[in-house]
């Protein structure tokens, strides 16, 4: 059996009731993601449209995409008129939040998303700050929204060894989302909880994740000077 395919059918066999995986396959080629599909997976993370595009075209059409990575605005149209986007985790702005539901109302389909949360010590990570999240919710701006169905939020710990901050981390990630649902209690299905990557999504887990994003752990090490 291939490295591949042993550490889906490990994964799959050790994550808890409830848990999905995200197979992060960004950087790597259609083959590996065949090997992952034909080992049982069948939800894909990629972060960049124009790998994204050709890997639709090659697998299996029962293949869920989830796209991941930071969203140009100038991007979305191109996204969504695949068809065959099944949750975008990475939404970090209402000003992508507003355009992925006018694009979605256009083209007569109802878009998953995720809002990614910022909580990580480092400056680099994008998305909004809770005060941000909270804000938006008490307003009830999300009312607004056509044709996007917000199905939980997706966050990052710090990139730390310290276990007791990627705890808190994904604490205080889980803990907005309560706060979201008390304080918008008709929200619908707003119950994804999009935390863990390789290194801490047993961490994650334990915090209330129910979908775990793993690359490396899967697929090794990403080469990034190709393409
Ligand atoms: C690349 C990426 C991952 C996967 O990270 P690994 O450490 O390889 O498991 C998860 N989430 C996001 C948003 C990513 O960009």
């Amino acid at each position: 059996m291939s490295k591949v395919a042993d550490s889906i059918r490990t994964l799959h066999a050790s994550l808890p009731e409830g848990v999905e995986l995200v197979a992060v396959s960004k950087f790597h080629p259609v083959e590996t993601l065949r090997e992952a599909y034909d080992a049982g997976q069948r939800i894909f993370g990629e972060s960049r449209i124009q790998e994204l595009l050709p890997k639709i075209e090659a697998m299996p059409a029962d293949v869920r995409w989830h796209f991941i990575g930071h969203l140009q605005t100038n991007k979305v149209r191109q996204l969504l008129r695949t068809g065959r986007i099944a949750l975008i985790e990475s939404v970090d702005s209402l000003r992508l939040l507003d355009l992925i539901d006018a694009e979605s109302e256009r083209l007569g389909l109802v878009t998953g998303v995720l809002l990614q949360v910022h909580v990580a010590a480092e400056e680099t990570k994008t998305g909004f700050t809770p005060e941000e999240l909270l804000d938006y919710f008490r307003t009830r701006r999300f009312e607004r929204l056509r044709a996007t169905h917000l199905y939980g939020l997706m966050g990052m710990a710090t990139n730390t060894d310290d276990a007791a901050r990627i705890r808190a981390d994904f604490q205080a990630i889980a803990g907005l989302a309560r706060e979201i649902r008390a304080i918008a209690p008709d929200l619908r299905g707003f119950d994804t909880l999009s935390m863990g990557m390789s290194d801490d999504y047993p961490l994650a887990i334990e915090a209330g994740s129910n979908l775990v994003r793993v690359g490396t752990a899967i697929f090794g090490h990403r080469d990034y000077s190709k393409k």
